[in-house]
């Protein structure tokens, strides 16, 4: 609309080309409730992307709010002075914790951004092994600061800014679409490659200080690693004495319909991060979550200056009690069913729809041509469509031919049904 179009044309001029406008289609938002959004010309959105995963509990979360208006009216910053709130969400964070991090769990929050927990794992990870090596995965996204952008699989995001680490490997993620495999050859395939960077003499790293890991990468395409690949990492993880760090980021706080990804597999991870949903309806937070016998950093040793966010702090331990209160986790297991039942039966058929896949509310449907070579340009025209047609929809994958989908766990079963009509409406359109 012509409000949206003015404020993005104002907005360009003055901000960064660093910034990736939706091109296509400009909107700009001015108020959002639960799952919808209106913009400035009064348009009204189903959220299925939930500004990347970050609104679990929904815009303007009235539980989260009311705890930020009461925080944020007495105190919203301390740095590391005591506060009720941070043994608050410590405490919450344990309580939750996948397997036997529960119980043994010490949080760092470092900073605002998923990338500073990131940061803070490497750091976490070399401080303890004493190592240098770093394992990771293609295809995986771990932030935009040097030490994330190294163990992020993705050329695109490194630019010229090498060099970043150095002592970074990557091995293949078990996608069998992409792979062209069995889910079984694709995991043993994934695993021999994980299992030579630690062994074979002939290359590798000579001293690997941790395994990096999405335990269901996002923005490399929300693949979900077959079963025996997480357990595998662990396996490899303790016969070499590295923590294992699970990067939960965008897969974590109930997105999958678990706490925590790793659990459909039941691995526990040494080291987690966090970040994104965790500070509640929006609010910057991240945290990198850690067994207590990694718990050797002398005080000091990692610094940030936003690890005493009060009003943050509040807003996750209210967060975490909604999704409890609300049983959303069990809410979008169902719901994922449901919006990858309609996925599956729209591309029947459909040459197009190559693979529909997921867990909980992280869904994925990939798109290729007619010869099944990626087709980005059909994800480019669902988005399109789906935008006109007043729902957000974003895309991921190393093509960029994915549809990806990561709507708020508080979706009604209602607006979910009017999304996938529009969506599968939209595929319809692209490939027909
Ligand atoms: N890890 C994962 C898995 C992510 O999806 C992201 C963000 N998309 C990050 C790390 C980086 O988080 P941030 O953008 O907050 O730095």
């Amino acid at each position: 609309g012509p409000n949206s179009r003015r404020l993005l044309e104002r907005q360009r001029e003055v901000d960064s080309s660093a910034v990736a406008y939706p091109e296509d289609i400009p909107v700009a938002f001015e108020e959002g409730k639960g799952a919808t959004v209106r913009d400035v010309d009064g348009n009204t959105y189903i959220d299925m992307f939930a500004g990347i995963g970050v609104l679990n509990v929904g815009h303007a979360n009235p539980y989260v709010l009311d705890a930020v208006h009461k925080q944020a009216d007495k105190l919203v910053h301390t740095v590391d002075f005591p506060t009720e709130a941070r043994i608050e969400l410590i405490e919450k964070l344990d309580e939750i914790a996948p397997g036997d991090l529960s119980g043994n769990n010490r949080v760092v929050f470092g900073g605002p951004t998923g990338s500073d927990a990131i940061e803070a794992s490497i750091k976490l990870a070399k401080y303890n092994t004493e190592g240098s090596g770093l394992v990771a995965f293609r295809g995986a996204y771990h932030g935009a600061t040097s030490g994330a952008m190294s163990i992020t699989g993705n050329k695109k995001f490194k630019g010229n800014y090498t060099p970043l680490l150095s002592d970074v490997v990557h091995a293949p993620y078990p996608n069998p679409v992409e792979m062209g495999k069995s889910p079984e050859a694709a995991v043993e395939h994934a695993l021999e490659e994980v299992q030579a960077i630690f062994e074979d003499p002939y290359g590798g790293l000579a001293n690997p200080a941790g395994i990096f890991v999405e335990p269901i990468q996002g923005e490399g395409g929300v693949v979900v690693p077959p079963k025996g690949f997480l357990q595998g990492l662990r396996d490899v993880a303790d016969d070499h004495g590295v923590p294992l760090v699970f990067d939960e980021i965008q897969s974590g706080l109930g997105r999958s319909g678990q706490w925590w990804a790793s659990e459909w597999e039941g691995v526990t991870p040494d080291v987690m991060t966090s970040a994104k949903a965790l500070g509640g309806t929006g609010f910057p937070l991240s945290a990198t979550i850690y067994h207590e016998d990694l718990d050797t950093w002398d005080a000091g040793d990692h610094a940030g200056t936003y690890r005493g966010h009060v009003v943050a702090m509040r807003a996750g331990t209210r967060t975490i009690e909604y999704i409890q209160e609300h049983d959303l986790l069990a809410h979008a297991r169902d719901l994922g069913e449901y919006i990858r039942g309609r996925l599956r039966e729209a591309g029947e058929g459909n040459p197009h729809v190559a693979d529909v896949r997921g867990r909980g509310l992280f869904v994925g449907c990939e798109f290729v041509d007619a010869e099944g070579n990626p087709a980005d340009d059909v994800a480019d025209a669902v988005q399109d469509y789906c935008f006109e047609h007043g729902v957000l929809v974003w895309k991921a994958g190393r093509h960029g031919n994915v549809l990806r989908l990561l709507p708020p766990l508080v979706l009604t079963e209602e607006l979910a049904e009017t999304a996938l009509d529009v969506i599968v409406d939209a595929i319809e359109a692209a490939t027909t």
